[in-house]
């Protein structure tokens, strides 16, 4: 039996590092949906269009051919072809994306795309509005949390590839990203009512998935 799965929460909960484990348990489709407004932003901030140029960023966006696709390293993200997994992670791309995501018309436009790929269901979709507008009947949705602390940690582990960059640093990325995601008119950041609130700061990751596909069976 198929049903779909909305995994939301603020930047560094663990969203995908969970989402893509649940999904491979029950043999799901996991869709990064924070991947395609970061493409977005990768090729607006290539095109030299600033977020504030809004008609041209809704033009860029409708243009664009986003495909999330699972290579043999995980999944891959292409934009008109280009694979730009990297390049989307970058600190430019993480100190733009949310004003990209803030212009109500793009996110029409990503959440359309969203809503296309959920239809035929076993899908787990993580994001910042999934269980409140993306999908809204999903039969699963988890709010995941954890301390601001805990998750710049987590995301200082995962990049130590970038060179003199503390964990205050990361923290402030972070709790910046979040207040503008939670901040803006259109579809911010907010547990969905129907939602269950994990927080994750004294978790493991494989108690997470456990909670999760325990309240699947429910
Ligand atoms: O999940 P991730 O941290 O990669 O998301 C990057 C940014 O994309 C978020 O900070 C947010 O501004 C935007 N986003 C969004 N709605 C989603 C997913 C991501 O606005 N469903």
């Amino acid at each position: 039996e198929k049903f779909n799965i909305a995994i939301d929460g603020p930047a560094g909960a663990g969203k995908s590092t969970i989402a893509r484990l649940v999904a491979n348990t029950l043999g799901f489709v996991y869709v990064d949906t924070g991947a395609m407004y970061r493409a977005a932003t990768w090729c607006m901030l290539q095109a030299g269009i600033s977020p504030e140029q809004e008609s041209e960023v809704i033009a860029l966006v409708r243009d664009l051919d986003i495909r999330l696709v699972l290579g043999s390293d995980g999944q891959q993200v292409l934009v008109n072809g280009k694979d730009v997994t990297a390049e989307i992670r970058s600190a430019l791309v993480n100190s733009h994306v949310s004003q990209l995501a803030r212009i109500p018309e793009v996110r029409h436009v990503l959440t359309d795309k969203q809503k296309l790929l959920a239809v035929n269901k076993g899908v787990v979709m993580d994001g910042r509005d999934i269980g409140s507008h993306v999908l809204p009947h999903a039969e699963v949705k988890i709010f995941l949390t954890a301390s601001a602390r805990v998750r710049a940690e987590r995301r200082f582990k995962e990049t130590e590839g970038r060179p003199g960059v503390t964990v205050e640093q990361l923290e402030q990325e972070i709790t910046t990203r979040d207040r503008m995601d939670e901040q803006r008119e259109t579809a911010p950041l907010i547990q969905a009512a129907d939602a269950v609130r994990l927080d994750t700061t004294h978790l493991t990751i494989p108690l997470v998935v456990e909670r999760i596909l325990e309240l699947c069976r429910t």
